[in-house]
């Protein structure tokens, strides 16, 4: 089996909430994907998107993506899709790094292995738990009762984990959560998210600010390694490494600095469902949770999110974040339907996705 052309579209997909707040004064209206169809000769074709959030929230850009996707290209034309490491070999020897440009080729080939042996690609990563799995909201930093508000609905509409987002200021950091976490239901999960956003000592603050018994996890409290690995010598708190946790070798050193409890893997983020699932596993052999989420995305970067999460032993896996609720515009059909907070995989080969070709329009780039 040969890879014969690659297509590049661009979907622009507006921000479902209106205006999305994080640490630091960033603010996202609208999100730009790009979404791969990687056809084989034999006439297979697979699908893969990568929505970075905007151009401030890690080293990745959505133009970035495209470019990447255009030195990458041509290196993997006649090369076998099934072959996931040495297809990952090859993007790696042409482009260092950019995760961001890499993951929607990677996904794409997997949802042509998939195809090919008539398996959904949860099997092909090690096969389905068959649990399902527990959906994450992601509350964007705002007034602490307006946020309350949000928490609520989404717990109405059966979301188990929150992800509640801070800024830095720890006394209104410390009333968000306080009133985030007011009225909690058994079985929730909440990670405070300050996506780098806090100082050693506003962390620090903060912590000494909240009321004792608190259940939560802080995730990416700091900006560098150094910050994370001092706060982690000086809190009881769990901590979660999120945007500085972006491959294998970052994890083993994290491991090896005893530096969190857990990660959030994130497909685009950690550079596809190849690198994702090796990730993955040197996880588990560290104890360490995992919420399974992407930057952001819409059908197709959900899709590869379901795959991998549901492969997650129960032990592990928090939450899987609907990327989907995020934005305003569907990319594709498939069977991944929402029942009181949570989803399953398919069981059709590949990803199970039918992209909308109406929304994606005509490729902006063909490789063959
Ligand atoms: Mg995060």
């Amino acid at each position: 089996m040969k890879i014969k052309t690659i297509d590049v579209f661009q979907v622009t997909l507006p921000y479902a909430g209106g205006v999305y707040r994080l640490s630091g004064g960033r603010e996202y209206s609208e999100f730009d994907a790009t979404i791969v169809r990687i056809t084989t000769a034999c006439g297979i074709e697979g699908w893969g998107e990568s929505t970075p959030f905007g151009s401030t929230y890690i080293a990745a850009h959505a133009k970035g993506v495209r470019a990447g996707i255009e030195e990458i290209a041509p290196s993997l034309l006649g090369k076998d899709p099934r072959h996931l490491d040495r297809i990952n070999e090859v993007m790696d020897n042409s482009l260092v790094g950019h995760n961001h440009a890499k993951t929607p080729i990677d996904v794409a080939c997997w949802d042509i292995f998939g195809k090919s042996v008539g398996m959904p690609v949860c099997d092909l990563l090690g096969g389905s738990t068959g649990d399902p799995l527990a959906l994450i909201s992601s509350i964007y930093a705002g007034e602490p009762e307006e946020m309350r508000g949000r928490v609520v609905l989404h717990r109405k509409a059966g979301y188990r984990g929150h992800s509640i987002k801070i800024t830095d200021d720890p006394q209104l950091n410390a009333n968000r959560i306080e009133a985030c976490l007011a009225g909690r239901k058994k079985g929730e999960y909440f990670i405070v998210d300050a996506n780098g956003g806090l100082t050693v000592e506003t962390a620090l603050r903060l912590i000494n600010t909240l009321p004792k018994g608190l259940d939560f996890v802080l995730e990416a409290p700091c900006a560098t390694w150094r910050e994370h690995i001092s706060l982690r010598r000086r809190t009881s708190i769990p901590i979660i490494w999120d945007e500085l946790a972006l491959s294998e070798e970052d994890i083993i050193q994290i491991v090896s600095e005893d530096g969190a409890e857990g990660i959030g893997l994130k497909v685009s983020k950690n550079g596809g469902l190849t690198k994702c699932r090796r990730q993955r596993d040197i996880c588990i052999a560290a104890g360490y949770s995992m919420s399974v989420q992407d930057t952001t995305g819409s059908d197709i970067a959900f899709a590869a999110i379901v795959h991998l999460a549901q492969t997650l032993p129960k032990k592990y896996l928090r939450c899987v974040l609907d990327c989907r609720d995020m934005v305003d515009i569907k990319t594709a059909d498939g069977n991944f339907d929402i029942a009181n907070g949570f989803v399953l995989a398919p069981k059709t080969p590949g990803l199970g996705v039918q992209p909308r070709l109406d929304i994606l329009g005509t490729p902006l780039m063909s490789y063959n």
